[in-house]
């Protein structure tokens, strides 16, 4: 399996026969079970399930029944995302057991294109953190070097494919979860629009700005997993019946005349950015020129609120989502001997985490009688001037492009006391969430220390084959190296 590291080389490896489901999942496993206990991206690993189901494929394969590119690979799944049989606990405590009694959607979708389910991915707890060190469990460390963090909240789903511990990861993106972790590690991941995956199966952290989105090492890796989630599914009420096009049958189109636009409120001052990151996508930017895009300045005038709009609707809706976690319906159970008040009181007290608990005493205050309209509705009349923002730019350009995170992987520790540090390090992929739009962060290039740097790029609405073609055509004039670490 030495040459075969990426979901495209392992899928067509096994269409011809060089490699079997089994061989990849069985080296999946003991590379996990050799290295993982060093990084800390797998919560729990379904070798015998993963076995199983790497038999079932070879066996569909032989008697040529293969269910296409899917079929036979290794995958691994965030913990915010139910696998019937298999642990879901959001990598909090207060789901600590508890075992999922029914596939998510994108998990049937995989299932039914053969993918092998190997395992559970770790998180920040309920996809609340932006570094990976706010699980209940363990801390998940970045493979390219194991003193920064990851990124998060999809902390595992991004380690895992740097560290090749899986061939493609789902995640979770509700202000940058999936792109944020990509850039961090050197791999590429893509958030859809909003509605174009099923969230059904899937925890709730903010109703109205989750997505499931896909991590790879390369652009096609990403473009066949999205295709494989993809798609309306009447269990979920806010998904929306568009077709779904083969996003790889997509790829390799000429992008000379395409326009993109660099928004340039992310060039202010007060914006604090890297020069090494603003040097990358600079870099970037002038190869686009090069393959014949047309680049131009743009503005989304009020993207500067959109950290402070993200924490008051985000949070209003976790209040609210993660009130079902009472200590009576799922998971472990404290203090019910002192009757219902003091069980409430003891189960989330003592078995939320610090930043939960952070955001549900803020979202149960800007929701609360008296601050209702001035930070709530506030905050929903900016996100609705962002949507504007958007709206107005993708009438002059095709795609947006900006760095996905202000800085490079920042060392672990640096920033779990100074939460509105760790907050603003958001600010380059929370408004693609408030306006719905999907984005993609792939790798751009190394800080001098060696770290990878996110390029991102932002689209319309169900657009996502036209920002993974643009990604693809500047992944392939970047040539950067995001070869797995050894
Ligand atoms: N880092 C952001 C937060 O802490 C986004 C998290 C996410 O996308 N799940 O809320």
């Amino acid at each position: 399996m030495n040459n075969i590291n990426t979901l495209t080389q392992a899928s067509i490896a096994l269409k011809f026969g060089k490699t079997t489901s089994v061989e990849l999942t069985q080296k999946c496993i003991q590379r996990i079970e050799s290295i993982d206990e060093n990084i800390g991206c797998y919560l729990c690993v379904d070798k015998i399930g993963a076995m199983k189901q790497a038999i079932d494929s070879d066996a569909r394969r032989k008697f040529n029944q293969s269910l296409g590119e899917l079929d036979g690979i290794p995958i691994g799944i965030k913990d915010m995302i139910s696998c019937k049989g298999l642990p879901l606990n959001a990598s909090s405590k207060i789901l600590q057991d508890y075992l999922a009694s029914y596939d998510a959607t994108v998990i049937r979708n995989l299932r039914s294109k053969g993918a092998v389910i190997i395992g559970k991915l770790n998180q920040d707890e309920f996809g609340m953190g932006s570094s990976g060190e706010n699980s209940a469990y363990k801390i998940c460390k970045n493979p390219v070097n194991l003193s920064r963090t990851p990124g998060g909240s999809s902390s595992g789903s991004a380690a895992a494919i740097a560290a090749n511990l899986a061939f493609g990861t789902l995640g979770t993106d509700t202000g940058g979860s999936v792109r944020q972790p990509a850039a961090f590690t050197g791999t590429v991941g893509i958030k859809p629009t909003y509605g174009r995956v099923s969230r059904f199966g899937v925890i709730a952290f903010a109703s109205s700005l989750d997505q499931v989105g896909v991590f790879g090492h390369k652009v096609e890796d990403a473009a066949t997993l999205l295709s494989g989630i993809a798609g309306y599914d009447e269990q979920d009420s806010t998904s929306i019946k568009i077709s779904v096009p083969n996003y790889n049958l997509t790829l390799n189109r000429d992008i000379k005349g395409v326009r993109i636009g660099i928004p340039k409120e992310y060039l202010n001052k007060d914006v604090a950015l890297d020069p090494e990151v603003k040097t990358c996508v600079e870099n970037a930017i002038s190869r686009l020129r090069t393959l014949g895009a047309k680049v131009y300045f743009i503005s989304l005038p009020h993207v500067h609120l959109s950290v402070a709009a993200y924490h008051i609707i985000s949070t209003a809706e976790a209040s609210s989502n993660l009130a079902r976690y009472d200590g009576i319906r799922y998971g472990p159970r404290i203090g019910f001997e002192g009757g219902f008040k003091n069980l409430y009181k003891e189960t989330r007290g003592k078995l939320f985490g610090a930043e939960v608990k952070r955001r549900i005493l803020l979202g149960t205050f800007v929701l609360s009688a008296s601050c209702y309209d001035s930070y709530y509705i506030k905050a929903q009349k900016i996100r609705s001037l962002i949507v504007d923002d958007f709206r107005n730019a993708f009438t002059l350009v095709d795609a947006i492009i900006c760095p996905t995170v202000p800085s490079v992987a920042y060392p672990l520790g640096e920033r779990i006391n100074d939460p509105l540090k760790m907050y603003l390090g958001d600010i380059f992929t929370i408004p693609a969430n408030l306006a719905g739009l999907p984005g993609i962060s792939i790798p751009g290039g190394f800080s001098k220390e060696n770290l990878p740097i996110g390029i991102q790029l932002i689209g319309r609405p169900f657009e996502e084959s036209n920002i993974l073609n643009i990604a693809h055509m500047l992944e392939k004039i970047l040539k950067i190296n995001n070869e797995p670490v050894k």
